[in-house]
């Protein structure tokens, strides 16, 4: 047993001593193996499957990994990682953070201030700026390779590139009316600790829009503990039970969780799903170059501050 090198976590929506039940794991369980034994896993060297043990908590029902990275070692890995854009063809995209958006401009006026955390090149961001009349947009994102495609897409609009993921002390205690985050969530190990913070820097009937993975979806229960969600990268993942729960104890009130539309080549997700499946093909024929939308994984949830 290697976890005295790993973090012991508590519930993190509860935080405190729950009764917890392991539900998923994969066939070799990286709390079994040393820091180093496991970096190469992380970078995708090896193509097995492994992550560390899901457990559901008692009381608030969060899936969570009780052993997970200590914040030091998950910076460290993240520093040495390369930036990801590059796995879904850019069209398919563009559409689904379009969706987004859509849900976005039901629940906001769009404008005053705009944060968005880990907006990468900007593709959410870009329709924000092209249909809101923010007045200053506040972006959270450490990868300054792409920085310049980031100040390109706020159209010419007064902004902020904060390269600290969570260096919310520049932006004005009340000042925004909306606040984003695309899978970033289930990448936090203390989302109560962030949540609240970002809660100060909203105005009153501010909105929150967070896209996250969904552990009750459809998709999980067909490829059960090879979903693609179950990995090193997401210390916990949520519901849309859950995630209400993490909202309200952060001090939102919820508005409205759907299922997303994600879009898809179709070439992309069948390659995807027969690896899944342990089916290792390099290419699928080029007529499956198509793009589809499927309400798949993922879940949106819109909440206001109480
Ligand atoms: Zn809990």
């Amino acid at each position: 047993m290697k976890s005295t090198q790993y973090l012991s976590r508590h519930c993190p929506i509860c935080q405190k001593n729950t009764k917890i039940t392991v539900e998923v794991s994969s066939e070799k369980r990286a709390e079994d193996l040393g820091y180093e034994e496991l970096t190469p896993y992380w970078n995708g060297f090896f193509k097995e499957k492994l992550f560390f043990s899901y457990a559901r908590c008692g009381e608030c029902e969060l899936l969570f990994a009780p052993v997970f990275y200590r914040l030091d070692q998950l910076e460290s890995l993240y520093g040495q990682m390369p930036p990801n854009m590059d796995l879904v063809p850019m069209q398919a995209l563009l559409k689904t953070q379009r969706g987004y958006f859509r849900e976005l401009k039901n629940y906001s006026s769009l404008d005053k201030g705009y944060i968005e955390i880990g907006p990468d090149i900007g593709i959410f961001t870009i329709n924000c700026s092209k249909e809101g009349k923010f007045d200053h947009y506040w972006l959270c994102e450490p990868n300054k390779e792409v920085a310049s495609a980031l100040a390109a897409s706020v159209g010419g609009s007064p902004f902020t590139i904060i390269e600290d993921m969570f260096g919310f002390t520049a932006i004005p205690d009340g000042s925004a009316n909306v606040a984003v985050m695309i899978q970033v969530l289930d990448h936090l190990l203390d989302p109560v600790a962030t949540l609240s913070e970002l809660r100060k820097k909203l105005l009153p009937g501010g909105k929150l829009l967070l896209v996250t993975h969904n552990e009750q979806s459809l998709l999980r229960r067909i490829v059960g503990w090879r979903w693609p969600a179950f990995c090193l990268q997401h210390p916990q993942i949520y519901n849309p039970k859950s995630i209400t729960r993490l909202l309200e104890r952060s001090g939102y009130k919820v508005d409205s969780i759907k299922r997303t539309t994600n879009y898809f080549q179709f070439s992309f997700l069948l390659k995807h799903l027969l690896w899944a499946f342990g089916i290792k093909v390099k290419t699928v024929p080029k007529i499956f170059d198509f793009t589809i939308g499927l309400k798949l994984g993922n879940i949106i949830t819109i909440a206001t501050p109480k």
